[in-house]
């Protein structure tokens, strides 16, 4: 059957590097057909990407697979993410669904709201055990939420001019948008700041929490109301606007770098760990450490010259 490898590093892919990667094919009997840059030599926003289109007997593929994530887990910054090679398929996308905090922004919008409230380390600890998967994420989101009670209501206006939308965003927003791709951002965080991201990436959907505020409007109370978007609520989501849109399932990318990333990734067509946990990575469908969220363009197989016509 035909696959493609695709090959994406902003530290450089070396000769050495493809070597050894060409082993572990020989290895698996895996035989490449051909090779294809995908970026110019040093590549937008210097990301080397190329593509090996290779015949691969099936039975083979989580052998594969395995292979080539020990060879991309060693200190070399080179991913290697490996699908059919459909062009169709790998293009044709028709909804994109993305986890807000560490990925669309490079924040944790929660240790920013505690960091106003002093209560940065508490909060920390809490949120960074929930991504590890170590504690459940509607039971951290109850404990973390409760340590806001008494922040101003207003806080995430003051917090909007802090934002660090993460490099690449805008540009895979705009590609995506001119191929007709629907977008959401599905947000274990809050959903004021969802919201204003939606409006800043020109986004279709934003889900989040909603916190309460107290009777006079002034103060978070600490609590959550309606909807509590945990990991299962983002695969619901996901699902739904799929039907709402009338796309296919497996026309659906989920992007995320958390544990709970993981239930939407299992349920979209394909998934991508963004510069995620370990854990994460080891799940996940595929995955990308690389800075500029515009290099999943590569994966979707637009070369240098095509990514620049679809963000013009
Ligand atoms: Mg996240």
């Amino acid at each position: 059957m035909s696959y493609v490898a695709t090959l994406i590093s902003d530290k450089g892919i070396t000769p050495s590097f493809v070597d050894e990667f060409e082993t572990v094919l020989r290895t698996e009997s895996a035989t490449v057909l051909r090779p294809e840059m995908l970026s110019d030599s040093a590549g937008l926003g210097g990301t080397q990407a190329m593509d090996f289109y290779l015949d691969i007997d099936s039975s083979n593929i989580t052998s594969l697979k395995q292979s080539l994530f020990d060879l991309s887990s060693k200190s070399y910054g080179v991913d290697i993410i490996l699908q059919p090679a459909d062009r169709e398929s790998r293009r044709d996308k028709g909804l994109f669904v993305f986890d807000m905090d560490s990925t669309l922004i490079q924040q944790e919008v929660i240790d920013m709201i505690a960091a106003y409230v002093n209560v940065e380390a508490e909060v920390s600890k809490i949120t960074a055990s929930a991504m590890n998967g170590e504690i459940d994420f509607t039971e951290s989101l109850r404990q973390r939420v409760a340590l806001l009670a008494g922040a101003p209501a207003d806080v995430f206006d003051s917090l909007k001019s802090q934002i660090k939308i993460t490099p690449g965003a805008k540009e895979l927003t705009r590609a995506l948008k001119k191929k007709g791709v629907k977008m959401a951002v599905l947000s274990g965080g809050f959903i004021p700041l969802a919201s204003w991201l939606k409006d800043q990436l020109g986004l279709d959907y934003a889900y989040a929490n909603n916190l309460e505020v107290s009777e006079d409007g002034k103060t978070l109370v600490g609590k959550t109301y309606g909807r509590i978007i945990n990991s299962t609520a983002k695969a619901d989501l996901l699902k739904e606007i799929a039907e709402k849109e009338n796309v296919d399932l497996s026309r659906v990318v989920a992007v995320g770098d958390g544990s709970n990333d993981l239930e939407m990734m299992g349920v979209a067509g394909y998934g991508i760990a963004w510069n995620a946990k370990p854990l994460v990575q080891q799940k996940a469908p595929s995955r990308l450490n690389t800075k500029s969220l515009q290099d999943i363009l590569y994966i979707l197989g637009y070369n240098d010259k095509e990514q620049k016509e679809l963000i013009l």
